[in-house]
């Protein structure tokens, strides 16, 4: 296990980092890296009483385990200061440029989050969150760092302090480092935790091992010997190293029941070879001498774990009779162990962008293929990445039409994903599917050779919701989005002509007239709309209200009343600051926006959006701009203490020229400032658009209800964007 370095200087890291990194430029940059932040630390001290600037260099220094790249070095010592020293992002983008910019702003941004959670769901929203809000994996690489140096300095807090770093780490840190297969800091995570969360347990077992170390360190040193021979003997090139079993894996295992003397891994060995095949030799020879014990082999070559682990590992009796856990690897095999997804950054090829790119593709494969894992194992029911990537990473399945024809498609296809993968009129149509001469339910698993016919019937009214759902590619779930869409932009152009005659009806100018006179053609040309389809579209769909239309059209002069209020209501107040609004389970700090289209207050029924990067977005639950398929939805609710937020309502009355009043002495009434409106009169009817600035959604609805009991008004609702 690695250490705290009271005493690290740059010199030493440099020398490290040395080690792998030969270009000079590059090594350049960090040294200005180093120059900057020990200048903008400088006085700083922490709480071990060492000179600020030895976290960050030791944070870089653990970085070099995984031969981390000069950006990432950079930013690791540079990570503090935006956090700490005041120094601002666009100071560092300056000197060091963009990437290293945004991942000194993405850790400070993450470790900006309160990630203590006490349920199972908040943890795994914190998860969630993390991962989903870090653009560049870089960023939680440089924050597992973190953490492992502030935690080899745990002991200067208090235990209460000590035992919620250790939970939270165990919680959320230590399995991201798993999935993303960073084994050198995971460990160390985890053997720092259980020190500090069960200290009994932690040292009993470090007695424990003490104690019989002598004689295991002699029979471990046999059992090298021995094999070795072994293999020099079948010509295998050959490292075979003793490995002492991490003391929480033990902890796990004592915690399951086992006694210590069964744990029978603690006595283990690594082997590393050349080659893939020389792993299977290696096995054959071992297993030839000494007897393997039944079902503990495992094949992680051929069926490598999803954070891309490969080894064969096998127990068998050894020397003394002892259990022994041998694991056998090639070199690439064990940086990939070691490393994860870091393991590529050694093979960078200077000076070849494409394989620059293509190792980066491979990074971001992997990673996804982790959150994946994660979240399977979360058993969350929410897709966390989409389905692109998921396509990507699933091995293929290969099916035949009646014909002959092979369809490749991704494993867990449906009949459905088949279908719209031979044409959308076959999907859409779609009402059955015989595979291998046998009826199945649409949502049958495909599986490689299987000869697939689609039962169509025209007369079907089209695909079901519900197979968005099941189907697994892109294609069928976008071509199933489209039937969708094109369905409801029929069902828009109806509703807008509606819209539209009635409103004409009630203004007495007939349709003809309308569209004859030249008004109409200047009112489309102002709200640059094509065609009479898109006007009528626009209505339907709530995107462009019928008032605006109607004042554009009669181009009506604006009453003197209303320059009056509009000018009361102009000094509109100031948003207040959104992040107080809304609590996301267990997270504080994180930045939230409330959608424009929707304008949520607080009684609303609320869903939250996670944006790449630019924190959360506040949706009301009706909103159509939300899909509840979206794999980017998280829940939200309203804090209890929460000020003026403006929503949107519509108002419709008879003709009156006092209802403009009257409705703004009821907001006056009920304490609701009208920040803006819009106001169309006419012989019949007047239709007023306001922005109301209301505290929770009991108000508004008082508000709605009082207008409503005003006699010339005839409705009243809240509208969307
Ligand atoms: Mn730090």
């Amino acid at each position: 296990m690695s250490k705290h370095q009271k005493d690290l200087t740059i010199d030493k890291l440099m020398d490290k980092i040395k080690t792998y990194i030969t270009d000079e430029k590059e090594l350049d940059i960090i040294k200005e890296a180093y120059k900057f932040a020990y200048e903008k630390h400088f006085g700083q001290k922490r709480l071990t009483g060492e000179e600020y600037i030895i976290h960050p260099l030791n944070v870089a220094y653990i970085l070099t385990r995984i031969n981390a790249d000069y950006e990432t070095l950079s930013a690791a010592l540079l990570h503090d200061t935006i956090e700490d020293c005041n120094v601002t992002k666009e100071e560092i983008e300056e000197k060091f440029g963009h990437n290293i910019m945004t991942l000194v702003e993405g850790v400070t941004k993450i470790n900006k989050l309160n990630l203590s959670g006490t349920t199972e769901a908040l943890i795994n929203n914190q998860r969630k969150i993390l991962v989903g809000l870090s653009e560049d994996v870089r960023v939680i690489i440089i924050k597992l760092a973190d953490r492992l140096n502030n935690m080899q300095t745990l002991f200067v807090h208090s235990e209460k302090k000590q035992k919620e770093t250790a939970k939270e780490t165990l919680d959320i840190l230590t399995p991201i480092a798993d999935r993303l297969g960073i084994n050198s800091i995971k460990q160390d995570l985890e053997e720092l935790c259980l020190r500090y969360s069960k200290p009994d347990e932690y040292y009993d077992i470090v007695e424990k091992l003490n104690a019989t170390k002598a004689e295991r360190d002699n029979s471990v040193a046999k059992m090298i010997e021995s094999v070795s021979e072994l293999l020099n003997k079948h010509d295998i090139k050959h490292e075979i190293f003793g490995r002492s079993k991490s003391i929480y894996s033990i902890y796990k295992k004592l915690e399951k029941g086992k006694r210590f003397s069964e744990i029978y891994d603690l006595l283990a060995l690594r082997i590393l070879v050349d080659t893939e095949q020389d792993c299977y030799q290696a096995l054959g020879i071992i297993h030839s001498k000494y007897r393997p014990k039944p079902r503990r082999f495992k094949d992680y070559i051929a069926m490598p774990k999803t954070n891309m682990y490969q080894s064969l590992h096998t127990t068998v009796f050894g020397v003394d009779g002892q259990l022994f856990e041998i694991q056998i690897r090639t070199y690439d095999m064990d940086r990939v162990a070691e490393y994860g997804i870091a393991s590529h950054w050694s093979y960078k090829e200077k000076g070849s962008v494409k394989a620059v790119m293509q190792n980066e593709m491979e990074q971001k494969l992997q990673f996804f293929r982790a959150i994946m894992d994660l979240r399977k194992e979360q058993d969350n029911p929410e897709e966390f990445v989409n389905t692109v990537k998921k396509e990507v990473f699933q091995n293929m399945i290969y099916v035949f039409t009646p014909l002959g024809d092979v369809i490749e498609l991704p494993n867990g296809s449906t009949p459905i994903d088949f279908a719209y993968k031979v044409h959308s009129k076959v999907g859409d149509h779609a009402v059955g599917a015989i595979v291998n001469s046998n009826m199945v339910p649409l949502d049958y698993k495909l599986k490689s050779d299987d000869i697939v016919k689609i039962i169509t019937n025209n007369n079907s009214i089209g695909p079901s919701r519900e197979w968005l759902n099941i189907v697994a590619t892109t294609q069928a779930k976008n071509k199933i989005k489209a039937f969708f869409n094109k369905a409801s932009k029929e069902e828009n152009l109806k509703k807008g002509e509606e819209i539209l005659s009635k409103e004409l009806r009630k203004q007495k100018i007939s349709n003809d007239e309308f569209w004859g006179d030249e008004k109409s053609k200047k009112l489309l040309a102002d709200l640059k709309i094509n065609s009479n389809n898109e006007l009528y579209s626009n209505l339907g769909s709530g995107k462009l209200s019928i008032s605006v239309v109607m004042d554009n059209y009669l181009k009506k002069e604006v009453s003197k009343d209303e320059k009056i209020l509009e000018k009361a209501t102009k000094n509109s107040q100031k948003q207040s600051d959104n992040n107080s609004l809304i609590s996301i389970a267990g997270i504080d700090d994180i930045k939230v926006n409330l959608a424009s289209c929707c304008n949520p207050v607080p009684g609303d029924r609320i869903v939250g959006y996670i944006t790449k990067g630019y924190g959360v977005t506040i949706h009301r639950m009706v909103c159509p701009n939300v899909s509840n398929l979206d794999e980017r939805l998280i829940e939200v609710k309203w804090n209890k203490e929460v000020s003026k937020l403006p929503t949107n309502i519509l108002v419709r009355a008879s003709s009156d020229n006092n209802s403009l009043i009257n409705i703004i002495s009821k907001a006056a009434n009920n304490d609701i400032p009208v920040r803006k409106f819009t106001s169309r009169h006419s012989k019949e009817d007047d239709s007023i658009e306001l922005t109301v600035l209301v505290n929770n959604k009991e108000q508004l609805l008082k508000l709605m209800n009082d207008i409503k009991m005003i006699p010339e008004v005839t409705d009243v609702e809240r509208f969307i964007r």
